[in-house]
């Protein structure tokens, strides 16, 4: 008997569409669903990538899990060399592409990262955010995720190297975030930018110390290409609650659509499998 009027919903189960819509439903965004992709959509989500894109359906694809005792302590890690990263950046343009808040330079500085003696060039970073009880961060640590992540994205030709630094959410406000925080209001809508009126430099937001967990994995986004070398920075740091609530008042969509569903959070891809890969840490951890 049991069994019997279990069976009606069985379909919906099998396809993962129940629970999706429950856990969803809040959040869903039509708007975004008309998107080549989307974090939210019920035809266009993650689940939805690796039929959309080929390669988001490798076998070396990003976010994973970090398990710490599964990380391989490396000596010969090279080191992860920032160039620029103190120089203040006095020209850098805020775009809210409606997955993200991106951050492009003007300033004519030259920003690189050296792993193994290759320069990866400086091109942007962006976020992935949650709420103060969502996790957003799209690395996680031992199976915990973090409340926000930055990607500092850098490219050699074709070749591309991802930092990507932790933040927990705090009582305290991160001094390092207010300059790109402040603008926030101004790119309330999907295609607005802003201009950084104070200047900051990119080591602000990254922790004191530099030890990273090292893998080659994928862009979290479509078309996943693989082939990216990933340093996560071991220190999470912190964002303040009240500096996170400027990042949760932002539209995915532009002004004429907006609705409470639209507002951008929970824009990380959901954890991706190992498939026998092996993290390096560049030290004790
Ligand atoms: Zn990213």
């Amino acid at each position: 008997m049991k069994i019997f009027l279990f069976f009606p919903f069985l379909p919906l189960i099998i396809s993962g569409q129940f629970f999706y819509t429950k856990k969803h439903k809040e959040r869903y965004c039509a708007r975004e669903d008309q998107r080549s992709w989307s974090y939210h959509g019920y035809t266009n989500g993650p689940t939805n990538w690796p039929r959309l894109f080929p390669t988001c359906a490798g076998n070396m694809q990003s976010p994973v899990d970090i398990r710490t005792y599964k990380v391989k302590v490396d000596a010969e890690l090279s080191d992860l060399r920032f160039e620029g990263y103190d120089t203040p950046v006095t020209n850098a343009l805020v775009t809210n592409n409606g997955g993200t808040v991106r951050i492009t330079f003007e300033d004519q500085v030259r920003r690189f990262i050296s792993i193994d003696n290759k320069e990866y060039v400086f091109q942007q970073f962006h976020f992935h955010w949650g709420t103060a009880r969502n996790p957003g961060a799209e690395h996680a640590i031992n199976g915990v995720r973090e409340t926000v992540e930055i990607h500092f994205v850098h490219s050699n030709g074709n070749s591309t190297a991802v930092v990507g630094t932790l933040y927990k959410v705090d009582s305290e406000n991160n001094p390092a975030f207010w300059p790109i925080v402040k603008v926030l209001p101004d790119i309330k809508y999907k295609d607005l930018s802003a201009r950084i009126k104070t200047p900051f430099t990119l080591s602000s937001l990254l922790p004191e110390n530099r030890n990273f967990y090292r893998y080659v994995g994928s862009l979290t986004t479509p078309n996943c290409q693989e082939n990216v070398i990933w340093s996560v920075m071991q220190d999470i740091q912190n964002i303040g609650y009240k500096q996170l609530q400027y990042f949760l008042k932002l539209y995915s969509v532009e002004e004429q659509y907006k609705s409470r569903e639209c507002h951008i959070t929970g824009n990380y891809r959901p954890l991706q499998r190992l498939n026998g890969r092996i993290i390096y840490g560049s030290t004790h951890i």
